[in-house]
């Protein structure tokens, strides 16, 4: 048996029945992490010392009948701006190189309470900002599926980890896209959730309106199963919500036993294809893939149909001025003094600030800060950041006009496969626009799955986006579900080489 090529949930239950240990599924790993990390650099960090420690004290609390969750003993990799107690978390910045947090984020102990074992941290693009994983101040992450081009971003590290079996699943964050759009570049499940679902604690804050932390995962039950071991109110953050309370006066459909939705049936959703995403900028290959996706949910027997969504190329304006906003007022903290990097050589104060900005920050990093200060500055506050969260609540209102006649939307998760490295960083323009259908998921606080669904003739995988209503993970997860039986399993890389 190739362990390293079983699900979460497959390992979880072969662990529970005895047939593997946890020493042996993380042994298996490692060595994935041994063959490959040295052309794939997923792992900013990997802690093998206490993973297998744990692994020991895991598969104790298994044995004891501690331990019953349907992740226990599994390994997991966690993108490295989660804060993880002990463990260095460095935000892919060189300002948080030596970072040891004394507590973990509430997903990581979610995650641990439920008997995961974390392997390590995974690379990103600095302080998520980025669609690559090439800002990183720790080396690019390559896509397992072709070494010369990009897994994604920003979750990029964590989205390889994955497709490469170096973990069996993985958190991400997403705050425009930075889960869906690595986990569809890399042939993976990628889920980010409604705003408040999971709790924001200990993930440092990018645009803090926006973030959310989601699973990764090789297929769709994977991400049911991880989604609800992660989810729930959490007082340390007051974001958070308490969908327990909203799920008791409605259908079901907004509960949180997302593992209830895996069943195959989406006979009679309405499911809606933005006809406004259909243009110029999308490559005919995704394209072909996404439309072929839609078929197959006909075929299973949804309502699919085309319309119009409106303000779509208003999302990218809005969110860069949002997201670069909150970033310039949240990097405020990385100042020489409370955290991480302090530069060598300083006079006074001030140019103890500077030198440490300058030096600890990376070129992509200090671009969203300038652009954040100017949007929130006197004069411009009205003009650019005001103007913005207008355009964000006019966002909203399209998709709930959207909502009252549709289940589900139907998307690309970005316009084209993933691009070769080094074509991205020289045109951040273009980069941003590369976000047009993940970030108004974001802006409008959405849930949203991305879910593999073809090939392009250089062999590079395509994700198919679906986008629900608020609360609506479980109608997502089984509409995803239906169609990945459909679609039938996604390989995992190497399998696709040998078949060759
Ligand atoms: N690419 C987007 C950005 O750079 C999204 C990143 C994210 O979701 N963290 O802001």
């Amino acid at each position: 048996m190739d362990i390293w090529k079983l699900s979460a949930v497959e390992l979880g239950k072969k662990i529970k029945e005895k047939e593997v240990t946890v020493s042996e599924a993380l042994e298996a790993a490692l060595l994935q992490i041994e063959e490959k990390e040295a052309d794939y650099n997923c792992y900013i960090t990997v802690d093998r010392a206490a993973a297998r420690e744990r692994a020991q004290k895991v598969q104790k609390r298994i044995d004891s009948g501690e331990l019953t969750s349907a992740l226990a003993g599994v390994p997991v990799a966690v993108k490295d701006n989660m804060c993880t107690q002990g463990l260095l978390t460095t935000c892919g910045s060189k300002m948080l190189e030596n970072f040891v947090p004394t507590y973990s984020a509430e997903a990581v102990n979610r995650l641990e309470a439920a008997g995961a074992v974390i392997i390590g941290k995974t690379n990103m693009d600095e302080f998520a900002m980025g669609s690559t994983t090439e800002t990183s101040a720790y080396g690019a992450t390559k896509n397992p599926w072709k070494k010369e081009h990009v897994p994604g971003g920003s979750s990029g590290g964590s989205a390889a980890a994955v497709a490469a079996g170096e973990c069996f699943f993985a958190l991400g964050s997403d705050t425009g896209g930075s889960i869906r759009q690595p986990a569809s570049f890399c042939g993976i499940v990628g889920m980010k959730p409604t705003y408040g679902t999971v709790s924001r604690y200990g993930l440092i804050a990018y645009g803090s309106s926006l973030d959310q932390i989601g699973p990764m995962s090789r297929d769709v039950t994977d991400c049911a199963v991880i989604l609800e071991t992660i989810a729930g109110c959490d007082k340390k953050d007051s974001t958070s919500i308490d969908r327990k309370a909203l799920s008791m006066n409605d259908s079901g459909w907004t509960g949180m036993d997302f593992s209830a939705a895996l069943r195959e049936d989406v006979r009679g959703m309405r499911i809606g294809i933005p006809r406004d995403y259909f243009t110029d900028g999308l490559d005919d290959e995704v394209k072909a893939s996404v439309l072929g996706a839609a078929k197959t949910f006909e075929e299973c027997g949804a309502r699919v149909e085309e319309f119009d969504l409106s303000f779509v190329d208003y999302a990218v304006p809005a969110y860069y001025t949002i997201a670069a906003a909150e970033a310039s007022s949240n990097l405020e903290r990385f100042d020489g003094v409370k955290y991480g990097y302090r530069t060598a050589g300083y006079e006074d104060l001030h140019s103890m600030y500077r030198k440490t900005r300058s030096e600890g920050f990376g070129t992509e990093v200090k671009r969203r800060i300038m652009l954040g200060s100017f949007v929130l500055s006197s004069g411009y506050y009205d003009a650019y950041y005001l103007k913005a969260l207008r355009v964000k609540a006019l966002i909203k209102k399209a998709f709930d006009r959207a909502f009252e006649t549709y289940d589900l939307i139907l998307a690309p998760t970005a316009p084209t496969a993933a691009p070769r490295l080094g074509s991205s960083l020289s045109d951040p323009i273009q980069m941003y626009l590369s976000d047009v259908y993940t970030i108004s998921v974001n802006l409008a606080g959405l849930p949203g799955i991305t879910v593999p669904c073809g090939m392009t003739q250089a062999g590079l995988p395509v994700g198919v986006q679906l986008i629900g209503n608020c609360f609506m993970e479980k109608k997502l997860i089984q509409a995803a579900y239906t169609y990945e039986r459909a679609a039938g399993k996604f390989p995992v890389p190497s399998e696709r080489r040998g078949a060759k």
